[in-house]
């Protein structure tokens, strides 16, 4: 369902999108214990007795938590609070051993900020962030392990999060995926978050209204826990068109949280929307306010990496790349750093080409992972060196890059060891077409005789008499003349 066709169907409504994004903080132990925060240990291996909610144990904050937040904020462009509290958000669940989590509430660690995202057609749109606050993760019930017994895994008990919460800027479904998109390049470029939604490390709230443009904002239903873009994006082209239907056929949306179902792509209620006073926040008692000063936040600035935005305007500036190409390179950080690799000393809009046609498309037809690459960035590089001084053709290079990201070979042996020079000897050539016009004098006659596209099969024929080889700007000139003769 995309906008024109929302829009077709059901009059001019229009999508409201506010984000919430739970990123866990990449750090080794956990928000206020020592326990490894690390995914996928033995169940309850990693518990101490803070993450159980064992009595008189106290909190102690981690402070690498803490920098990584203020490193993210500074990667949104947000304002840094010197103070922030920690308060306690009281409910009960089986998960939650201590009955509330630890979390941020009127004082959040980071306050308004901001994200650009890149669409599809080129242009940028800024997102506005809300704000950034820290959080205990809770644990995790397991309902598929035995027939009457449900069963709690605490390994995730007190894992630290930031919630990034974004205004309710987007309006489709498109640009809630670009924001994610861009979200997750940041924390991974900064190295506070590793973005694997899959490992449940980045996790999606998502709040949808609809509304006729111009009017205030409409009520909104919150789908928890997407975890993945497709899935944010499938969710809300379902719940937009689900509310529209409703509020059109005299129905009301009331404020509620709901599940979004991966097998059919479809949203259900979980629970009508507890106020925030249900939750009973205050400050918890066993945590000081939390103080940032300038110069710890100056100092997090100064290791401040070169972020996506940043790296994407430079990639077009100083290697004339075209913004679609330059994003695409700066997605990923990894993947930024090899077309850099790759075009030293080289063509860089031939080497960003090669980059993002060849290799990224090989990469995913062998599902491999770019860090997993056959084929290095200075091999990568050295072709597209023989590309630029006619070594070779494009044509064979392609043979070429096969054989590397086969073999891992490099590509000058590959070229000396097949003979693979592009031919661009004058007289080689001109032997080869005179072959091809003697072969072929039926076609150079109707060709003569005005059937200019003829002159395609020409060279066809004359580039593979030489195996490809010959050099093809060299093949039309000489053809050309000798056609005139
Ligand atoms: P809560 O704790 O209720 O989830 P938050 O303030 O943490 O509230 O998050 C609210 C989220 O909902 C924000 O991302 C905000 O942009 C979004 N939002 C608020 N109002 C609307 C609305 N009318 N339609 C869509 N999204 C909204
Ligand atoms: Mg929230």
């Amino acid at each position: 369902m995309s906008n024109a066709l929302l829009k077709g169907n059901t009059g001019d409504w229009e999508m409201v999108i506010g984000l919430e994004v739970h990123a866990q903080v990449l750090t080794k132990s956990k928000l206020f214990s020592g326990a490894s925060a690390d995914f996928g240990g033995a169940p309850n291996a990693q518990v101490s007795p803070v993450d159980a909610g064992m009595p008189g144990m106290l909190p102690v904050i981690n402070k690498e938590c803490v920098s990584k937040a203020v490193r993210t904020g500074l990667g949104l462009n947000a304002t840094i609070n010197n103070v922030s509290i920690f308060e306690r958000k009281n409910y009960f669940y089986p998960d939650l051993p201590q009955g509330y989590q630890i979390s941020q509430y009127q004082h959040p660690i980071v306050g308004n900020g901001e994200i650009e995202i890149d669409l599809p057609d080129g242009t940028v749109k800024k997102i506005g962030i809300e704000r950034l606050h820290l959080e205990q993760d809770a644990g995790k019930s397991l309902h598929d392990q035995h027939p009457q017994k449900s069963y709690v895994d605490l390994n995730r008990s007190g894992n630290p999060l930031m919630e990034i919460v974004s205004k309710p800027d987007m309006r489709t479904a498109e640009e809630a995926g670009a924001y994610v998109t861009k979200l997750r390049a940041i924390v991974r470029y900064l190295g506070t978050c590793d973005g694997n939604m899959d490992e449940g490390s980045m996790r999606c709230d998502v709040n949808v209204s609809v509304r006729k443009p111009g009017d205030p904002l409409g009520t909104r239903c919150e789908i928890k826990n997407v975890n993945s873009v497709r899935f944010v994006q499938q969710a809300i082209e379902y719940e937009a068109r689900r509310q529209i239907e409703l509020i059109e056929g005299g129905g009301k949306i009331t404020q509620e949280t709901r599940l979004f179902d991966t097998k059919n792509g479809t949203t259900r209620s979980m629970r009508s929307k507890e106020d925030a006073h249900d939750y009973r926040y205050f400050p918890d008692p066993d945590l000081l306010p939390l103080t940032v000063d300038n110069a710890f936040i100056e100092n997090i600035r100064k290791t401040m990496p070169e972020l996506p935005d940043a790296k994407k305007k430079r990639f077009v500036e100083t290697f004339g790349l075209s913004a679609y190409d330059a994003g695409v390179l700066v997605s990923e950080k990894e993947r930024a750093e090899y077309f850099e690799i790759a075009a030293k000393g080289h063509d860089p809009k031939l080497a960003a080409n090669w980059v993002i046609t060849e290799l990224l498309g090989a990469l995913n037809k062998a599902e491999k992972e770019l860090k997993d690459s056959p084929v290095s960035a200075e091999a990568l590089g050295e072709l597209v060196g023989l590309i630029s001084n006619n070594t070779i053709s494009g044509r064979i290079a392609k043979e070429v890059f096969a054989e590397m990201f086969g073999t891992g070979k490099n590509p000058g042996d590959i070229v000396k060891d097949r003979g693979l020079q592009q031919v661009t000897d004058t007289g080689a050539i001109e032997k080869l077409v005179a072959e091809v016009v003697r072969d072929n004098a039926d076609k150079v006659a109707e060709y003569k005789g005005g059937k200019d596209k003829l002159f395609g099969f020409f060279v066809g024929q004359v580039l593979k008499k030489s195996g490809g080889k010959a050099n093809p700007g060299m093949v039309n000139d000489l053809l050309k003349k000798k056609l005139e003769e």
